[in-house]
């Protein structure tokens, strides 16, 4: 996928439509630009998948363009987004290279009702649950909510210990800017998880 140009490049002529009949309905944002000629490129910005094609694009082109896309995206996601019982194996794996061998999650899964939140856990039953919103997400991305979640298993809140714990994960202060770039992006006021 082209990596997106910046916005302010971008002449916005902003259409505003649902595309149906894939996994989950997403709305779908057509950007055209003058400055492009032939390249057509799509990303998720939050909860819209952003069309950027080219100013003189007819609009059946731009139909077919969209439709295209939007099955790179889905392929593309798919091969991004592990099953449950991958993100389980991964969880523990992780646990075992991180928090050490007393940490052992008993599930973890994908949940589509997370609210503004990115991960959460009951450390009562070891269970991990992990927003959809993650998906398609780079995977050091996702590993670091299995971290952030795994850890609230040995610390319940956001105390010195719980991040002296999530630190261990080399990549978790890239990925917290990560996720915050992503909720400004899309305005929303997602937060890590809800202690
Ligand atoms: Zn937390």
């Amino acid at each position: 996928m082209a990596a997106p140009a910046p916005r302010q490049r971008t002449e916005a002529r902003p259409g505003l439509r649902t595309a149906q009949a894939r996994e989950e309905p997403c709305q779908v944002e057509v950007r055209r630009s003058q400055r492009r000629r032939r390249t057509v490129s799509a990303y998720r910005e939050g909860d819209r998948v952003i069309v950027l094609l080219p100013a003189r694009m007819s609009r059946a082109e731009e139909r077919r363009w969209v439709g295209v896309m939007l099955d790179r995206l889905a392929a593309q996601e798919r091969r991004r987004s592990p099953s449950d019982g991958e993100l389980l194996d991964r969880a523990r794996a992780l646990s075992r290279r991180y928090l050490g061998d007393g940490v052992e999650p008993a599930s973890v899964r994908w949940v589509t009702n997370q609210g503004m939140r990115w991960g959460s856990c009951t450390p009562s039953d070891g269970s991990v649950r992990l927003s959809t919103r993650l998906r398609g997400m780079p995977a050091w991305v996702v590993d670091y909510v299995l971290v952030h979640e795994l850890a609230h298993l040995v610390e319940a809140g956001h105390t010195p210990r719980f991040w002296s714990l999530v630190r261990r994960y080399p990549q978790a202060d890239r990925a917290r800017g990560y996720l915050e770039g992503v909720a400004a992006t899309a305005h929303l006021p997602l937060s890590e998880c809800e202690d």
